[in-house]
């Protein structure tokens, strides 16, 4: 059996590799700590049903729960747009329960763990990946390595030029981020909105989260420049004025992380290697939620891979990955392309676009693909008297839909020329922050 090599034990890595193991292949994960000790101290949002359904594994009511409904504040923070999940709220679990759930998976069905490695680059035969190199100078090969090494992956970074995938982000396209688990200073209970967001937070491009729960508060910060915990220490006392709740004992979290908030890569597959979770920049570009994409990645890689009889794992046998991939989440892109609009807006106008709710809870969740003529038309009537920004808004809600199309019409087959005349169509339609 082929032997398969997955680089960092993130979410998509381990999932993947448990499926892969199960059928027989020889799979082994390299990774810098232990995936369950390391996993962050807090609850996410994700979909629980899909960590069940992989692992088998049923979870009772103290292992799972739904997220409140959610307040957006534009930075005036004085029209909020309140929205509601109705009867269908995300959930959410912790995170060491899922890392637990899924490392017991992967070692069940065979998975060998590598532990306490740290990798630093590919190892490459002109273009075709065929291992890893470790800080200690250790070399280790496979006939496929899977990269899920995150955001910063030293495999995909140092992969050569030949293999055509792009190997670092831009600025403005990855969040850093801190998130804190407080206690609670007083017995203020949680109202029906009790996840409070709030976008370009005091003026800032990137937003915050303040979230009332039971017996805790916490707070999350996303900015696109490095902070430290001088910035924490200011924003807490920023959010203590109007949230008296918030108390003074950090009881978890306190980490600070990355997050890409971007379209994924365009190529996320080449001779000998495959990208999967945030080293591919699969996640949601609004919300920064990568937990069940890199699930359903896993899914769609496992099939892949099963498919190639062979074991050539060239770019052409991993292709079907990287197009249904592209194909799913054809709507994304559309996200990021909102996202950076509304973040390029000067405040004020952001909050103009609150004020006469020109955006909407629609908009924010959709990226402006579900935009049709008349929810357009009502937005030009309580707009018209700021006509530039309307325009500029709509361009971008109706470019939500023109992207998903331009996305969906990546190559069924790979060829390089059909590739990267593809490329250059997508290329077009990103927008970039300007002032991260
Ligand atoms: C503050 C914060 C809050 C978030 N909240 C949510 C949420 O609520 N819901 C949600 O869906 N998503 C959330 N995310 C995003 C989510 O964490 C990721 O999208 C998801 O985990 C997929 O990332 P990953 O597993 O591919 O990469 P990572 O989580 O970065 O895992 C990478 C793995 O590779 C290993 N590794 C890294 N570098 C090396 C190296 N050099 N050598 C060896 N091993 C290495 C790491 O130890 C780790 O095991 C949040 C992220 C942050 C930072």
């Amino acid at each position: 059996m082929k032997n398969i090599l997955i680089a960092g034990a993130g979410i998509g890595g381990l999932a993947v590799g448990a499926l892969l193991a199960k059928d027989g292949y020889n799979v082994t994960i390299y990774t810098q700590n232990d995936p369950v000790e390391s996993a962050y101290d807090w609850e996410d949002s994700n979909t629980t049903r899909l960590v069940e359904e992989l692992t088998g594994v049923t979870l009772d009511d103290t292992q799972k729960g739904v997220l409140a409904d959610n307040r957006y504040y534009s930075p005036s923070e004085k029209t909020p747009i309140e929205t509601s999940f109705g009867g269908n709220p995300p959930e959410k679990m912790e995170r060491k329960l899922l890392a637990r759930l899924l490392t017991e998976y992967a070692e069940n069905n065979g998975v060998q763990f590598v532990l306490h490695t740290k990798i630093v680059a590919a190892v490459t035969d002109n273009a075709r990946v065929t291992g890893i190199r470790t800080e200690d100078g250790q070399v280790f090969t496979a006939d496929l390595v899977i990269d899920a090494c995150g955001v910063d992956s030293p495999v995909r970074k140092s992969l050569p030029d030949a293999c055509g995938i792009e190997q670092n982000y831009a600025a403005g396209e990855v969040f850093y981020a801190y998130r804190g688990i407080y206690n609670k200073a007083n017995d203020l209970p949680p109202d029906e909105h009790a996840y409070e967001l709030y976008l370009m937070h005091r003026g800032e491009p990137g937003m915050s989260w303040f979230i009332t729960e039971e017996d805790s508060t916490d707070i999350l910060l996303g900015r696109f420049r490095p902070f430290g915990q001088e910035k924490v220490d200011a924003e807490w006392k920023n959010f203590k004025k109007n949230h008296p709740q918030l108390g003074e004992n950090l009881l978890r979290g306190g980490t600070f992380g990355k997050i890409p908030v971007r379209r994924p890569l365009a190529k996320m597959a080449c001779d000998g290697y495959a990208a999967i979770g945030d080293s591919a920049y699969m996640t949601y570009p609004m919300s920064g939620c990568g937990i069940d994409i890199s699930i359903r990645a896993a899914y769609m890689l496992h099939a892949c891979i099963l498919a190639d009889k062979d074991g050539a794992f060239t770019t052409q046998t991993l292709w079907k990955y990287n197009y249904d991939y592209i194909c799913r989440h054809a709507h994304l892109p559309g996200v990021d392309i909102l996202k950076n609009t509304l973040l390029n807006l000067k405040p004020e106008k952001l909050d103009l676009l609150f004020d006469k709710r020109i955006v909407d809870a629609n908009d924010l969740s959709s990226g402006g693909a579900n935009a049709g003529a008349k929810e357009l038309f009502g937005k030009v009537g309580r707009g018209i008297f700021h006509l530039p920004t309307l325009l500029k808004t709509a361009k971008a809600a109706l470019a939500g839909g023109h992207v998903a199309k331009v996305y969906k019409q990546i190559p069924a087959v790979y060829s390089e020329a059909q590739f990267i005349a593809w490329k250059r169509k997508v290329d077009k339609t990103v927008v970039v922050l300007k002032n991260p």
